[in-house]
């Protein structure tokens, strides 16, 4: 098998809850403090991805559920997912590492359309790449469009960072005490048990095309550049 002298290309989920810090808007020392621990693993040789959700601002199918056309809204929610891009671009930059939004939505003023070769030579660059607006379709996800991204363009890993859990669990540690973490999990498995960690289509995505996920805990300080180092914290999802 011939070895790769590649250095290691991640892509980062963020959920828009992280962006809000359990609020709608946007909090900026949660975000600041995201984009320094994206900034060190750059600066060590990472290459960094992330797609950005948008949750903290709309969510199409809650909209719809309240009267509004499904399409509408979820363009409402991936215009969400852009100011969220945008906030981290800048405290990426702020944190001395030069970064790019990339939306697949045009809105040449504010970013870069989706050109993947593009975003796979700003991370060749040290850039990080900020992907906005989802995959620019309603009825998607984030989470789908993250696996597609890491898969176009390359990466090694997804790795998806959540509130409150370590990783996957057996049960919902909230609310089941004997609920235990697990190390490693496979997609199968993922998708019988029904486990909420993502939706099912990027779980089925993932499983189909290969991608491994790396799913860890935001709480622990330091943990976002642990993940994007490649350090085996929370629970590892493959095939
Ligand atoms: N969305 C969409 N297509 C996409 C990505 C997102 O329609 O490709 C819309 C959808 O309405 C979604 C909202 O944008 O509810 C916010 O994204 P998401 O719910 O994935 O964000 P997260 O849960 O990660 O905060």
């Amino acid at each position: 098998t011939a070895t790769t002298t590649r250095p290691r290309r991640v892509l980062l989920k963020l959920s828009g809850e992280v962006f809000g810090g359990g609020k709608v808007g946007v909090d900026a020392d949660v975000v600041s403090d995201a984009a320094r621990q994206i900034a060190e693993a750059v600066r060590q040789g990472v290459q960094v991805a992330v797609v950005v959700g948008g949750g903290n601002f709309f969510r199409g199918a809650d909209l719809s559920t309240r009267g509004m056309d499904r399409a509408r809204a979820d363009y409402m929610g991936m215009l969400g997912t852009v100011m969220n891009a945008l906030a981290l671009q800048d405290f990426i930059e702020k944190a001395g590492v030069p970064a790019r939004v990339q939306s697949a939505i045009a809105m040449t003023q504010v970013a870069e359309p989706y050109i993947p070769l593009r975003a796979i030579r700003h991370m060749e660059k040290g850039r990080v790449v900020v992907f906005g607006a989802g995959a620019g379709l309603p009825y998607f996800s984030t989470d789908t469009v993250s696996a597609q991204r890491a898969l176009e363009t390359h990466c090694d890993e997804l790795l998806v960072g959540k509130n409150g859990v370590d990783g996957v669990y057996t049960a919902d540690p909230r609310k089941d005490p004997s609920a235990e973490l697990l190390e490693t999990l496979t997609y199968e498995r993922a998708l019988n048990d029904g486990l909420q960690v993502l939706d099912a289509s990027a779980f089925a995505m993932s499983r189909d095309n290969g991608l491994s996920m790396r799913v860890f805990g935001m709480g622990e300080p330091g943990n976002i550049t642990r993940a994007l180092l490649g350090e085996k914290i929370g629970t590892l999802v493959t095939r």
